[in-house]
């Protein structure tokens, strides 16, 4: 079958809705689910109780509750969570990009729900690990016996000097770190095509989820300008906060080719302090350091588009509890102590924590979750029978760096930083950007998210 014509009938299969029936077939034909994986799923149970409670229900929480819902016989499982719609987040970039229509990321959360399990739709403001309780905006104290801790992350946007979440757009400053956000930077990147100038797009110095979104938005700029034939107009420049564009070493060098074959500079060790977006400068700091002092000089940018990257932390309420690590790099921005291998807590063992808000040292994707729900879950399961907890996640994230609109760099990697394959591409070289990982990020990999992660299946 020809490229296009392929690309063609998975559009058209994405334009009719899938539904589970055709969620499992179009998961056997990319070979990225078998029969074989969901029954496996299936095949472990426990008679352990406890009542559970999981605080957020995203990627991570509603993945967990429908695990530890099929793994147990009698689950009392109650999940917090205040959201009325479930965002497929990683397609915020696609909407950015004009790939994706808004109303294809997301689902009523109800939807989304597994059944038979007790939804509070209320927020977490505090959380006392040592009376084993939370407290709730709208419903009072809710005591646990066994808690998941999966707020996600809190994006902080007045961190950034002249920029606040209702302001997202003015100026030309942009960022796809948000549902709204997202739509209003592909109209503003259309724009910037027509009028030309100066692109600026920036990371952040904080942890973030999916490292990889700034690049991606700036590739796709770039190409979205060459198709409309109006790349000489346009300017583009990268700025990011660490010592180097990309720190997984299997496919950092193919990455700085690509910006340098599209006349991309990179600039090293900057941070965004502000933006004024009525002059439109971004005002930025250089870090560098000379022998052991670090020397912070400031500097000012003109732009015409910018594309910026908030910082980042846990939400306010899991650093007021004490629960975040309280030494080391991963202290600052409150993420959670967990066992980077067992997931749960190194205070309190009733306690298990993954997706965004874990402090552990891989990508924040929910790629990553993907992979930790089964070993935590597992974990849980394991602690609630009085046993050890021997399951052990090794770090694996991915990140499908999308570096033209028909071509993705699939990042895949653990903790040692190591290339791993978990989609059938082995024929093909992973360092290398390809078309088929491009079906998988545009057609395969949302599908999975909504029939497969949430239920517990994938
Ligand atoms: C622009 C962008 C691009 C991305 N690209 C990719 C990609 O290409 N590949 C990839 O794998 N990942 C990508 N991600 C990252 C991915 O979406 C996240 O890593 C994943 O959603 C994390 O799951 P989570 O459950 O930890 O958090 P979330 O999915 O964010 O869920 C957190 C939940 O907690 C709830 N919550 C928050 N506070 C409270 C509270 N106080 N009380 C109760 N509930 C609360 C929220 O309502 C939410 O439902 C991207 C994300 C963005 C924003």
């Amino acid at each position: 079958m020809m490229k296009h014509e392929l690309e063609d009938q998975l559009k058209a299969f994405e334009k009719k809705g899938i539904d589970r029936r055709h969620f499992f077939k179009l998961m056997a034909m990319a070979g990225l689910l078998t029969a074989a994986s969901t029954q496996k799923a299936k095949a472990f149970s426990s008679n352990a109780k406890g009542k559970i409670v999981i605080i957020g229900g995203g990627a991570a929480g509603i993945s967990m509750a429908a695990r530890l819902k099929s793994w147990l016989d009698k689950p009392d499982i109650t999940l917090i969570d205040p959201s009325d719609r479930q965002f497929y987040q990683p397609g915020f970039t696609l909407i950015a990009s004009g790939v994706y229509q808004p109303n294809d990321v997301w689902k009523k959360q109800e939807d989304c729900m597994p059944s038979d399990i007790k939804w509070i739709k209320d927020s977490v403001t505090a959380v006392d690990p040592v009376w084993n309780q939370v407290t709730t905006q709208n419903n009072g104290k809710i005591a646990y016996d066994f808690l998941v801790l999966t707020p996600g992350i809190q994006t902080n946007w007045e961190k950034v000097e002249g920029i606040t979440h209702d302001t997202l757009g003015q100026g030309n400053a942009y960022s796809i770190y948000d549902f709204e956000g997202a739509q209003k930077t592909w109209k503003g990147l259309q724009e910037f095509s027509k009028t030309g100038g100066r692109g600026i797009f920036t990371d952040t110095y904080t942890k973030h989820k999916c490292g990889g979104a700034p690049k991606k938005i700036c590739l796709l700029t770039e190409h979205y300008n060459r198709k409309q034939g109006t790349r000489d107009k346009v300017d583009l420049n990268y700025y990011t906060a660490s010592k180097e564009l990309y720190d997984i070493p299997y496919f950092t060098p193919r990455l700085l080719e690509i910006y340098k074959e599209r006349n991309v500079p990179i600039n090293l060790n900057v941070r965004v302090k502000g933006v004024d977006t009525s002059a439109k400068q971004v005002h930025f700091e250089k870090i560098e350091t000379v022998g052991d002092q670090k020397v912070y000089t400031p500097f000012v940018e003109d732009y015409d588009f910018l594309h910026f990257t908030p910082p980042m932390s846990a939400p306010d309420f899991v650093k007021e509890a004490g629960l975040g690590w309280t030494e080391g790099k991963l202290a600052a921005d409150g993420w959670v102590m967990v066992d980077k291998e067992t997931l749960v807590h190194k205070t309190y063992p009733n306690i298990v924590s993954l997706g965004d808000v874990a402090g552990i040292p891989t990508s924040k994707t929910s790629a990553a979750v993907r992979k930790q729900v089964p070993i935590a879950a597992k974990n849980l399961i394991s602690l609630m029978e009085g046993k050890e907890p021997v399951e052990k996640y090794d770090g694996y994230a991915a990140c499908p760096i999308v570096t033209d609109y028909g071509h993705v760099l699939l990042c895949e990697f653990n903790y040692k930083k190591e290339q791993e394959s978990s989609f059938p591409f082995s024929m093909m070289n992973p360092s290398k950007e390809l078309w088929a990982a491009w079906l998988l990020k545009v057609y395969f990999l949302k599908p999975m998210y909504f029939y497969g992660m949430l239920n517990g299946w994938a």
